[in-house]
């Protein structure tokens, strides 16, 4: 752990640093930063026109500085004299409210201050697919049922094993790698942590992942459903809550016997509680775990090739059963199935705790456990809300949830609001082959 990155740079061979943040569609921008220059920034931060990146800002605005949080910076293991750090965003000496790091920094300490400490675990699934974009690099990927391919896996040994040689080299503790249920599709699974942590290696493991599958003449897409009719990119995440952060926790105050039905599979009071939250916030929260067009594309789809989706369509949850949006595998944690790839690491973290928190506070109940397979049996559940259709129909959502908005900052949500709406109004502008093909001779 670095606390002088001028040091940290003379210590470790490192000749630049990356100074990056991420804006609110998720998208990492940085400053290539000799070391000779580290000092001066660590103290006032890279200065960025914030208007030329998704932020709802005007060309008029002051700078924005990215103070870099040396904490959590990581040597490019590909590039060793290189190093990466994610930057916190100020203007005029004030947190930027809307930048995406800044507002889970926030929930992060009003959890704290409630004696929570959220740890999550996520599933980053992404596909190789040619340079540029069009099909799955691998021709002989076409097995109907592709998961776990032994075959297919030895094709693209060469991008999996350098990837988690890096993740082990970062001491991430990788644990496992597998070719996903889609043809050309890939998880490789990494050790829980603190949220802000998480959010950082998620960042930094896109980053890597798609980096390292230029190098090898392939490209990586996270897209939540890149290719019609297979599988798509989920980003589930385990959530446990704990008594302390990092080391020094010791108690998983989500595991325990509570009451009900949660209680039977292992949750306690406060974890059904903030599962409650999670239930009752789903639609809403809905617009940052499946923040595009194309998300929706991936929940309320239609049966794909290999037999499943894996995606969820209605606010439900169970036990040890993948086909409902919250599944509780064990005690202690449950799993959230329903972000997609183009959640924006930071704002995923974010909505989690401002959910659970919020769930906490208004002892939300979770509603109902329903042990049957949703994807055949979904339509005999009563009651349960079907998940927004479309991205319009999310942000709405999201705009009539005054209380995950105001958890979530007011701020921050105005100007989200704002710039995805502009974002739905530019695709619906978009003229599409779908209209002629099914409209012209109306
Ligand atoms: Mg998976």
């Amino acid at each position: 752990m670095a606390t002088d990155l001028a040091k940290f740079a003379k210590d470790n061979g490192v000749k630049y640093f990356m100074i990056s943040f991420t804006d609110l569609f998720g998208g990492q921008r940085a400053k290539l930063v000799p070391a000779s220059a580290i000092a001066d920034m660590q103290e006032d931060g890279a200065g960025f026109a914030g208007f030329a990146t998704w932020l709802d800002l005007t060309p008029a605005h002051p700078d924005m500085l990215a103070v870099p949080d040396p904490e959590a910076v990581i040597i490019l293991p590909w590039n060793k004299e290189i190093a990466w750090v994610p930057g916190n965003c100020v203007m005029e000496d004030e947190p930027v409210a809307q930048a995406p790091r800044n507002v889970l920094r926030r929930l992060i300490d009003e959890a704290a201050a409630e004696g929570m400490h959220v740890k999550t675990g996520i599933e980053a699934e992404f596909f190789l697919l040619t340079p540029d974009g069009g099909q799955i690099s691998d021709a002989f990927d076409t097995a109907a049922k592709p998961c776990y391919d032994q075959q297919a896996f030895m094709r693209r040994l060469d991008v999996i094993r350098e990837i988690s040689d890096y993740m082990l080299e970062l001491g991430w503790n990788p644990y496992q790698n597998d070719h996903e249920d889609a043809n050309g599709q890939w998880e490789m699974n990494w050790e829980f942590d603190d949220a802000l942590n998480t959010a950082d290696k998620h960042s930094f493991f896109k980053f890597m992942v798609k980096t390292v599958a230029e190098k090898h003449g392939y490209r990586a897409t996270f897209m939540p459903k890149p290719i019609e009719g297979l599988t798509g990119n989920g980003c589930h995440a385990h959530i446990s809550v704990w008594d302390a952060p990092g080391a020094a926790s010791k108690t998983n105050v989500f595991a325990g016997a509570g009451e009900g039905q949660t209680g039977e599979v292992g949750l306690s009071e406060r974890g059904k509680h903030f599962l409650g939250g999670i239930m009752k916030h789903a639609s809403a929260l809905a617009a940052i775990t499946n923040p595009t067009v194309n998300s929706y594309k991936r929940i309320n789809a239609p049966r794909t090739m290999s037999g499943a989706t894996w995606a969820p369509n209605t606010v439900t949850w169970t036990g040890n059963n993948r086909t409902h949006m919250v599944r509780v595998p064990g005690p202690g944690r449950f799993e959230l199935r329903l972000p997609d790839g183009a959640t924006n690491p930071y704002l995923l973290q974010a909505v989690i705790i401002a959910a659970g928190l919020s769930g906490i506070r208004t002892q939300a109940d979770p509603g109902k456990r329903h042990d049957i397979d949703m994807y055949a049996e979904g339509h005999k559940v009563r009651g349960a809300p079907k998940l927004p259709l479309n991205m319009l129909d999310a942000l709405r959502a999201y705009d009539r949830d005054k209380d995950l908005k105001a958890a979530m900052g007011d701020e921050f949500s105005a100007a989200y609001l704002k710039m995805k709406h502009e974002e739905w109004n530019s695709y619906v502008s978009h003229f599409s082959q779908w209209e002629k093909d099914n409209t012209l001779d109306i």
